[in-house]
């Protein structure tokens, strides 16, 4: 649902040298394949994954593999079964950049009396980093900072006495 399929492909030959043959292929009844592979560029020297009949499962292969894109090929068959053009569509599985990162929100706690500071996924880490810190070292204060991608670093204002 979420993926936007982003099309950079362009109508190109399969197997380059051919081309020049391909007077008279007017005349000839093609029918349309579809497969898919995952790949994880779309360099020209990428490596591909597949072939899969299903787009759901070279999806499934690429999260796999770590792959970021999909590739939808689409062969034009003629019926004595050569490929008259093919059609390549790139397609950009979104998410697979950000399975490392459990929250948009990255947290920061700084002592603002000594200095010391450290970064966490989930707020109550802050929270023991900084009952231990203030623990350990009598009086210390410790501020949390917010770091979101579109805000950048900003203060949770009276965040320990809630
Ligand atoms: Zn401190």
């Amino acid at each position: 649902m979420r993926q936007s399929d982003c099309y950079f492909g362009a109508f190109f030959n399969a197997l380059p040298g051919r081309s020049g043959e391909t007077q008279g292929s007017e005349a000839l009844m093609t029918y349309k394949e579809t497969f898919w592979m995952a790949c994880d560029t779309i360099e020209h020297n990428r490596a591909e994954y597949g072939p899969f009949n299903s787009r759901l499962e070279a999806e499934l292969e690429a999260r796999k593999l770590g792959f970021p894109y999909l590739l939808r090929y689409e062969h034009e068959v003629a019926d004595n079964d050569e490929i008259q053009d093919v059609r390549v569509v790139f397609i950009e599985l979104p998410d697979a950049g950000e399975v490392e990162k459990p929250s948009p929100v990255r947290l920061y706690t700084r002592c603002a009396t000594c200095g010391e500071a450290a970064s966490h996924d989930k707020s109550w880490q802050a929270e023991v980093w900084a009952d231990i810190h203030e623990f350990e070292h009598c009086r210390h204060l410790v501020r949390l900072f917010e770091q979101t991608r579109s805000d950048g670093l900003k203060e949770v204002v009276g965040w320990r006495q809630g």
